[in-house]
């Protein structure tokens, strides 16, 4: 089989994009690494492979955290080919109970929270390590510990905003909140309202946005994430507001996205477009306007300890977001935040492929674990809710005591601590 006919294809199978898979550097199989995983795709276009059984768990298999399009140095948009293939290969996926089981769950509100008071309930009791080893329970974040100990005591989980919105801001924007990981880690999004507010960057409530659409995306709904995108667009533009912010890359990389899902809708593609590109990460909007570094001499109080940065795949791989989380966590912590290491290859997480896929997701996050022990760190910087509650639950079976904090939660504390 080969890839020189396709002329869509510039793959050259130079390999390089292998080292960089998550699941070719755990499994080290061919037909598990990128490269391996186009020759099944164009194969099965071609009509030389079908897509059974074996087919289909290759392709499940790959996070889509576009490490290898980073990696490949002939632009092959291994990206778009696995997304095409998305919808055929989850409708063979879901007739596996375990699957339909996750996606009832994590779609049902009833559910939802049933399951989150189960395992705050196991924490509270001190089940924390039993919990974090039961399939489905083990994703909730720990229940806010109330023992205050050292530097991690200085950023307790934010219960409510304490910056009020300024009388005059220099721009208006709409906070993206997002579903699943609001629910988890709502202190995420009072960081971020806080330190735009102290910015002079106005949150604007309710929008009426919704769910970005990438929960319907990954599942292989695309119809269900159009409607989704044109029930944003629309409120976006009703709005009237500068950008779009978020927290969450993955909803970010969805909003970036819109442009293209909507290219052929004849009443919204132009919109679409102009909210893909008004769509930004927090850390990215803060640089633009220059954000205020809080003034780290005037504390009193212990600043966070040592601090080590993960990129979260859709910040670099699909948005191309590298700089400007470690400008914020710079200057929130006083020093540049060390890499984690490895930091181009995803830590499992990738929307709900930990739970899809628990053991691969173990053994990602198992290495991620490995890599802030050897660095010692106390806190760990990600930018996206998903990767977070990944390596909480990581660090927490690797018996690790380090925080994972997104770096608006860490700008947030620091300017807290400035105005003591
Ligand atoms: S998207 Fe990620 S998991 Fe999928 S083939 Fe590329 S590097 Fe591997
Ligand atoms: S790096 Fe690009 S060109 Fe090389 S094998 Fe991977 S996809 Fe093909």
């Amino acid at each position: 089989m080969h890839t020189d006919d396709d002329p869509g294809l510039p793959c050259v199978h130079c390999g390089l994009c292998l080292d960089t898979c998550p699941t070719y550097r755990v499994l080290g199989t061919e037909a598990d690494s990128p490269r391996g995983r186009i020759y099944i795709m164009q194969g099965i276009k071609r009509g030389e492979l079908a897509l059974g059984s074996a087919a289909v768990s290759h392709l499940d298999g790959c996070l889509g955290c576009l490490a290898c399009e980073t990696a490949c140095p002939s632009g092959v948009s291994y990206g778009e080919r696995i997304e095409e293939f998305r919808p055929r290969v989850r409708a063979a996926i879901r007739r596996k109970p375990w699957r339909r089981l996750v996606g009832y769950v994590a779609s049902n509100d009833r559910m939802f929270t049933l399951g989150l008071g189960v395992a705050a309930t196991m924490d509270r009791f001190g089940l924390h390590s039993l919990r974090r080893r039961i399939r489905g329970l083990d994703i909730f974040p720990r229940a806010p510990r109330t023992r205050r100990d050292g530097a991690l005591a200085e950023m307790p989980p934010r219960e409510r905003s304490r910056i009020a919105p300024p009388a005059e801001s220099k721009l208006d924007v709409a906070l993206l909140t997002g579903c699943v990981g609001d629910r988890l880690k709502p202190e995420i999004n009072r960081a971020a309202v806080e330190v735009l507010h102290r910015n002079d960057i106005r949150v604007a409530n309710d929008q009426g946005l919704g769910c970005c659409g990438a929960l319907a995306m990954h599942s292989g709904d695309e119809t269900a994430a159009r409607e989704d995108a044109k029930r944003n667009v629309r409120a976006f533009t009703r709005s009237g507001l500068d950008r779009v912010v978020t927290t969450a890359a993955g909803c970010g990389a969805m909003i970036k996205d819109y442009g293209r899902l909507l290219r052929d809708d004849p009443e919204l593609a132009e919109e679409a477009r102009a909210m893909s590109d008004r769509t930004v990460d927090v850390t990215e909007l803060l640089v633009e306007m220059g954000f205020d570094a809080p003034d780290l001499s005037r504390s009193s109080r212990q600043a966070p300890g040592k601090v080590v940065y993960h990129d979260a795949c859709h910040l670099l791989h699909a948005a191309g977001v590298e700089a400007e989380p470690r400008s914020v966590i710079e200057a929130a912590s006083g020093a540049p935040p060390i890499d984690l290491g490895e930091n181009n290859v995803c830590c499992g997480s990738a929307g709900s492929y930990n739970l899809d896929h628990p053991k691969m997701g173990l053994a990602l996050g198992a290495r991620k674990a490995q890599l802030v022990a050897e660095k010692d760190a106390q806190v760990v910087a990600v930018g996206n809710v998903g990767c977070i509650l990944q390596l909480e639950r990581a660090l927490a079976m690797a018996g690790h005591d380090a925080r994972v904090l997104h770096p608006v939660e860490l700008l947030a504390a620091a300017y807290e601590r400035d105005t003591d």
